[in-house]
């Protein structure tokens, strides 16, 4: 299957069925390169925040976030300093427990368009294409974390 496929999921949630489509047969394995958590040959790392990720990274530092207009649920952006994110120190991510949503769910995101939902992924994360491919299930349990913590749209 190619990753211009893409097949539809289903989830419940608060009793709500919700619908989204999800690429069908992509592979990815994550390299451990941290090329998510900086700026590369090709592109700007722009990190977006909700308001609960930063609540939750307030603990570690005051100054990490950039309060810029951007679309809901999203409040602002994270600090890209020497062109990588604030937190990551070497390859290492230092407050992984509590990093943003999008963090944990690169290289697939979700979009929202009028109530239509969409997965998708970034094809800059070296590891698209390799590993195993990913079923269903994972895109279920991705977009129900998405859903959890950005609320509906
Ligand atoms: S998610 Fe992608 S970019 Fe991030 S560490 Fe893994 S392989 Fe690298
Ligand atoms: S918070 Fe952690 S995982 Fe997210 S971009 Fe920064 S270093 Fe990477």
């Amino acid at each position: 299957m190619t990753e211009g496929n893409y097949d539809s999921i289903k989830i419940i949630i608060d009793n709500f069925v919700l619908n989204a489509t999800y690429p069908k047969g992509i592979r990815w394995e994550c390299k451990r390169c941290a090329a998510c958590c900086r700026d590369t040959e090709f592109r700007r790392r722009i990190l977006l925040l909700l308001e609960t990720d930063v609540e939750r990274l307030l603990k570690y530092s005051q100054d990490f976030f950039d309060s810029v207009s951007c679309k809901e649920p999203f409040i602002g952006k994270m600090k890209i300093m020497d062109s990588k994110c604030v937190f990551l120190d070497e390859e290492a991510c230092t407050v992984y427990e509590d990093r943003a949503l999008l963090c944990r769910t690169y290289p697939f995101f979700i979009e929202v368009v009028q109530g239509i939902y969409e997965i998708k992924f970034d094809s800059q994360c070296p590891g698209i294409g390799s590993g195993r491919v990913i079923g269903k299930k994972f895109f279920e349990e991705l977009l129900k974390i998405c859903v959890q913590n950005r609320g509906l749209e």
